[in-house]
């Protein structure tokens, strides 16, 4: 197997984790050599609801008895979408419902970009230094660290980066801006959280010069943070939303929710003007469906602040230069790339999988599914903890 993941899977960098899964369920994953490792990483921030939740796993075997694909989206009138959307609407302000799925988040920012180019006749588009917004063209060109960029270059034209979470900078977005995209919260820029005064500011200046502001809520969205969305933290509605990742319960889906207003420049000059074979797949759409009533039901956005509050408190750590995020999305940063190293690896060895984040090399990402029991998050903090006396003793 590893031979023929070597030879025949393309690697997108020389040391890949490279867990053989057996299988997957609640917290844990299964490894073929028999090793149970408890998932503090949701295959970052995917598995919310942990893995194969039942309810999930009934809605697909329901559906896949019904029909799978059928018509490119838009053209058939498929229950498990209409279902989905009009529950995800009923969470949403009423500036925000009308949806258009996708299958991931860099295709929901595609359509967003698409969408705000379209609507405001503008091309010029604003975004931030170290956000992420997926690795196709178009979301490429808005990600904010040029290291990614540069070996695609030359990419979308007249888009400006601008710092994160910095009020006089927001003079750049003006009357020939067609959007802004940021993250309420970055998360591939090292789990940053920005100032409500900001985000405020950010809205008003948007306002002010007819420019649409884009919230690229991929990670950050279906409770997460600790709220169903990260924007209802900060108070501040975004004119489009992108969604992906935890959306699916674990299949691929991703979504950009605008108002009618907006997304009805899509249906003409010229009609068609954005379509999508696979967007919304009804299995997923069905999946999805299911996966955002466990989290109503299951009240998992209270619990991700639970969750914060008992990991902020353990892991307090002299190690520790800080932890950032909000809910169950945190960045425990160390003081340097060595350690930060040894830890994740030894919590791997000790059956803990931790994460890391593209834009940087000391943080260490913690993204638990939100229904992990207390237990077994106990059990993660302690590895955790000794990991973390294990590199501060050198
Ligand atoms: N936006 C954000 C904020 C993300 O974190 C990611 C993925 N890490 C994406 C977009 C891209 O999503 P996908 O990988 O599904 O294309």
């Amino acid at each position: 197997m590893r031979e023929s993941f070597s030879q025949h899977i393309a690697w997108t960098s020389d040391h890949p984790i490279g867990l053989t899964v057996e299988r997957a369920e609640g917290p844990y994953l299964y490894l073929d050599d028999g090793r149970k490792i408890i998932d503090l990483i949701s295959g970052i921030a995917v598995s919310s609801i942990g893995h194969r939740h039942p309810r999930v796993i009934e809605a697909i075997e329901n559906q896949i008895q019904r029909h799978l694909h059928v018509m490119v989206y838009g053209e058939f009138v498929q229950d498990p979408q209409v279902r989905f959307a009009t529950r995800l609407a009923a969470t949403l302000p009423q500036e925000l419902q009308v949806i258009y799925f996708t299958m991931t988040g860099t295709e929901a920012n595609e359509g967003a970009l698409k969408l705000a180019k379209k609507f405001t006749g503008r091309s010029k588009l604003i975004a931030f230094e170290n956000s992420y917004h997926g690795d196709t063209h178009g979301s490429l060109s808005v990600t904010g660290r040029s290291v990614y960029r540069q070996p695609f270059e030359p990419l979308l034209p007249n888009v400006e980066f601008l710092p994160f979470n910095d009020p006089d900078a927001l003079a750049t977005i003006d009357d020939q801006t067609a959007c802004v995209i940021t993250e309420p919260i970055q998360g591939e820029g090292g789990v940053r959280v920005p100032d409500r005064e900001w985000l405020k500011a950010l809205r008003k200046q948007c306002d002010q010069t007819g420019s649409l502001l884009i919230f690229d809520e991929v990670q950050t969205g279906f409770g997460r943070t600790g709220s169903l969305f990260a924007f209802q933290h900060f108070d501040v509605i975004p004119d489009i939303l992108t969604l992906a990742k935890a959306m699916g319960g674990g299949m691929p889906l991703g979504a950009f929710v605008s108002r009618a207003e907006i997304m009805d420049v899509f249906r003409r000059d010229p009609p068609l003007s954005h379509v999508t074979t696979f967007g919304g797949h009804p299995v997923s759409c069905a999946a999805a469906d299911a996966a955002l009533n466990v989290i109503q039901d299951e009240n998992l956005v209270e619990r991700a602040l639970q969750i914060e509050e008992k990991l902020r408190n353990r892991l307090d750590h002299p190690a520790v230069a800080e932890i950032r995020g909000m809910g169950c999305l945190l960045g425990m940063e160390l003081n340097d790339a060595a350690s930060t190293r040894a830890v994740v690896s030894r919590c791997l060895e000790n059956g803990v999988l931790l994460g890391w984040t593209l834009h940087s090399d000391s943080l260490v990402r913690i993204a638990p599914p939100l229904n992990i029991p207390f237990p077994v998050l106990e059990e993660a903090a302690d590895t955790i903890v000794e990991a973390l006396d294990s590199a501060a003793n050198g």
